[in-house]
């Protein structure tokens, strides 16, 4: 017997140890062990969120893309192309950019800010989205969280775009407009709709109060979400800040749906 064996031994018996305890007593334990990645499970020494290597797992969106929508081409057709999507349906929003392609990791990412209570996951998203929005927030007067129904706020406690527009607007200096759009309709989840049906859904959904007008007129608006599915919540929201008076709607997003294949024009 040497003191190699018994140092090589010493972690693996802790860390047998540690998952015999973490079974029957993981409420109690979780509040004293590091967070687990929300992907994987395995302990996160830092406060990332995720793991390194699950974070290495994200696909980040750049350049080639429709420099409208955002969405990435194969490859390069040349610079200020609009994909085709952009040129037969064209949104009421100028720009939108997203971080990353909503894959498994990104919706693992998603659902545990939005489902999870995993709020510590904010400041690392949204650092990402600053990133990725750096030409939007350049010359922008105002970040907008897509709100949320007073009754979906409540039964919730936060609003997920809320808290990833606090982190873009402390990391870029853009104020975020508390209050300027309203969800005046209690819209069922988007999930499992047509495009057609999501459009539908969320028609009439958004207002800017009466008296949030003169306070977003004539200014430059992004509206910050965290995943961009078929666009038309940030549609509407765009269509009715740029009828309350905004100049223009840009929209930034942690992750969108990324068709597998879109050529483009
Ligand atoms: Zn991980």
């Amino acid at each position: 017997m040497s003191d190699a064996t018994s140092l090589e031994r010493a972690p693996s018996r802790a860390a047998r140890i540690a998952r015999a305890l973490r079974a029957p007593f993981r409420l109690a334990l979780d509040l004293a062990l590091p967070p687990l990645c929300p992907a994987c499970r395995e302990p996160v020494g830092s406060a990332l969120g995720l793991c390194a290597d699950c974070w290495a797992k994200l696909s980040p969106i750049t350049r080639p893309y429709c420099e409208k929508l955002g969405i990435p081409f194969a490859y390069d057709p040349g610079p200020g192309i609009f994909s085709m999507q952009a040129i037969a349906d064209p949104p009421a929003y100028a720009r939108a950019r997203a971080a990353v392609r909503y894959d498994e990791i990104a919706r693992t990412l998603v659902h545990a800010l939005k489902y999870g209570d995993r709020l510590d996951l904010a400041p690392v998203m949204g650092r990402w989205i600053a990133r990725a929005g750096a030409e939007l927030t350049a010359d922008a007067d105002a970040l907008l969280p897509v709100p949320l129904h007073w009754r979906r706020l409540w039964a919730r406690r936060f609003n997920q775009s809320a808290a990833l527009a606090k982190v873009v607007s402390e990391l870029t200096g853009v104020a975020v407009a508390h209050g300027a759009l309203r969800r005046v309709k209690a819209t069922p989840q988007q999930v499992g709709l047509s495009k057609n049906e999501r459009a539908e859904n969320v028609q009439g959904a958004f207002r800017v109060p009466k008296e949030a007008k003169s306070q977003i007129a004539g200014l430059h608006l992004i509206l910050v979400d965290d995943v961009l599915t078929s666009g038309s919540t940030v549609d509407a929201c765009a269509r009715a800040l740029l009828r309350g008076g905004a100049r223009q709607v840009d929209v930034l997003v942690f992750a969108r749906v990324v068709d597998a294949v879109r050529a483009p024009i």
